[in-house]
C-alpha cells in the first residue's frame, strides 16, 4: 500500500512525539510517527535520569532548557485531554555543580553566561558550600554554582503526554520500521517500511534517537552518532538526608532524590559504543558506590534496590545535538539526534525548532543554526562546556 504524509517522523520517542505535537499546533495536516515498538523497551526516553537544568554553557542550550522547563512546568496544560491532566512529577528542587582545583575558571564563565541569559544561579566557594550543605563532602572541592530553578521529572509521563496528546491531535501512528529510503532530486521521496508499506512524504524528520545514524546513511548521510551505555541505579538510606538539590560532582557522578531513596549514576565516557544493554553487576560496587560514599558519607550504608543500563545516542564530534537538514543535498530529510544525555530535557524546544524549520524553512524563536549538519561537514565541533 502507497500513503502520503506532509511530514513523516521516523522513532517515536519523545523526540517524535514532541514533533509531531508542535507540527500539528503549527498546522500541518498530515503528521504519521513511525515507531516499531510502543512498549519502548529500548529507548532511552522513559528510562532518563528525568534531570532538566539550565546550567550550560552555550547559550542555545540555555535558551533551549529555559523554554522548555516552563513547557514542562504547563505540560498538564499543554497535553491536557477532555480536562484530564497528565502530571510529570516535576521537582524544582535545584541543580547543583560542584568542581575540584583546576575547573574554577570554567565553571566561572560558565555562570557568567548563565546570569547574562537571564538564569538565577548562585556562585559558591567550599566555605558555603560546608555551611549549605554538611552532609556532603567538600574538602576537595573548590567552587560549585547553584541554580535553584532547575529540577527534575518523571520521564516516562513526558514521553506519553507527548505521545497522547500527539494522537488526539491527529498525528497518526504506525506500528511499524523504516527498512529503506528512496533518494532523488535532493530529497527524501519514499519511506519503504517492514510491513511493506509505502510512503510518499513531503518532509521526514529522523528521531530514532541510537538508530538515528544507520537511518541517515540510508539517505547517504552519515551522522556521528554511537549508542553509548550508561548504568542508572536506584538506592535507598538508613535514614534520610535533608532535602537536597540535584548534584553533580567532579567524577562526573550524579546524585538526585527519587522515591524513598536516590537516583544515581556515573557516566563513563569511554563505555565501548555499540548496542550493549547488559548490566555490568561489578559496576557500581567498583565504581558508583565508592563515588557516592566519597562525596556523601551517608552513602557508605546504602542499599541497592534496582539498576538497569539505557543508551545515550552520544555525538562524537562535540557532545551536542545535530538539529536540520542537509541543504542543497538532502533539503526535505531533517535530523534531530546525538542528544548525548540531555534530549529529554530539551524535547519542547526541539519539536518547536522542527516545526519552524519544517513549516516556515527557519528557526523563529531560538536561532539554532550552529547545531545543525553543516558542522559535521566541516569537521568544526561546537562543543559544551557545561557539562564538566
Ligand atoms: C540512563 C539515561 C539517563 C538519561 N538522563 C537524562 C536526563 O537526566 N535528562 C535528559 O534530558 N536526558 C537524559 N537522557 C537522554 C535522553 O533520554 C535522550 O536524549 C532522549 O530520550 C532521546 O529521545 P529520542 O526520542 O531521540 O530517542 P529514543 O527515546 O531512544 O527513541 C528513538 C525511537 O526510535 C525508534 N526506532 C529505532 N529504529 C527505528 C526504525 N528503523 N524505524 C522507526 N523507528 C525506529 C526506537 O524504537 C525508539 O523508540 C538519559 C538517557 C539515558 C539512557
Amino acid at each position: 500500500m502507497d500513503v502520503s504524509h506532509d511530514v513523516a517522523i521516523i522513532g517515536g520517542g519523545v523526540i517524535g512525539c514532541a514533533a509531531g505535537y508542535f507540527l500539528r499546533r503549527a498546522g500541518v495536516a498530515r503528521v504519521c510517527v513511525i515507531e516499531p515498538d510502543p512498549t519502548y523497551a529500548k529507548a532511552a526516553s522513559p528510562i532518563a535520569t528525568g534531570g532538566c537544568r539550565r546550567l550550560f554553557a552555550l547559550r542555545e542550550n540555555i535558551l533551549m532548557s529555559q523554554f522548555s522547563i516552563e513547557f514542562f512546568k504547563s505540560f498538564a496544560h499543554h497535553v491536557a485531554l477532555d480536562g484530564e491532566a497528565a502530571d510529570v512529577q516535576w521537582r524544582e528542587e535545584g541543580y547543583l555543580f560542584v568542581v575540584g582545583a583546576g575547573h574554577e575558571r570554567v565553571l566561572e564563565a560558565n555562570f557568567r553566561v548563565q546570569h547574562e541569559s537571564g538564569v538565577k544561579v548562585e556562585l559558591m566557594d567550599r566555605e558555603a558550600l560546608a555551611a549549605r550543605y554538611p552532609w556532603m563532602r567538600c574538602e576537595d572541592l573548590t567552587l560549585g554554582v547553584l541554580s535553584p530553578e532547575d529540577g527534575w521529572l518523571d520521564p516516562n509521563s513526558v514521553l506519553q503526554g507527548f505521545r497522547r496528546k500527539a494522537q488526539a491531535l491527529g498525528v497518526e501512528f504506525r506500528r511499524d520500521r523504516v527498512v529503506e529510503l528512496h533518494v532523488g532530486a535532493r530529497r527524501v521521496s519514499q519511506i519503504e517500511l517492514a510491513s511493506g508499506m509505502r510512503i510518499r512524504p513531503e518532509a521526514v524528520v529522523n528521531a530514532a534517537g541510537c538508530w538515528a545514524a544507520s537511518i541517515a546513511k540510508l539517505a547517504g548521510m552519515d551522522l556521528p552518532v554511537n549508542p553509548m551505555r550508561r548504568f542508572e541505579h536506584y538506592v535507598e538510606l538508613a535514614t534520610d538526608l535533608p532535602r537536597m538539590p540535584l548534584i553533580k560532582d567532579p567524577d562526573r557522578l550524579v546524585i538526585r532524590p527519587e522515591g524513598k531513596g536516590y537516583a544515581v549514576g556515573l557516566v563513563y565516557s569511554d563505555e565501548p559504543r555499540g548496542f550493549n544493554f547488559d548490566v555490568d553487576p561489578s559496576y557500581f560496587e567498583r565504581v558508583v558506590w565508592p563515588a557516592c560514599a566519597k562525596r556523601i558519607p551517608a552513602f557508605e550504608g546504602l542499599k541497592l534496590k534496582r539498576e538497569w543500563a539505557g543508551l545515550y545516542d552520544e555525538c562524537e564530534l562535540d557532545g551536542n545535538m545535530i538539529l536540520g537538514n542537509w541543504p542543497g543535498k538532502l533539503d526535505n530529510f531533517f535530523v534531530a539526534c546525538g542528544f548525548s544525555g540531555h534530549g529529554l530535557m530539551h524535547a519542547p524546544a526541539v519539536g518547536r525548532a522542527l516545526a519552524e524549520l519544517i513549516v516556515r524553512g527557519r528557526f523563529e524563536t531560538i536561532d539554532l543554526a550552529r547545531m545543525g549538519y553543516q558542522r559535521v561537514r566541516d569537521r568544526v565541533p561546537y562543543a559544551e562546556r557545561g557539562i564538566i
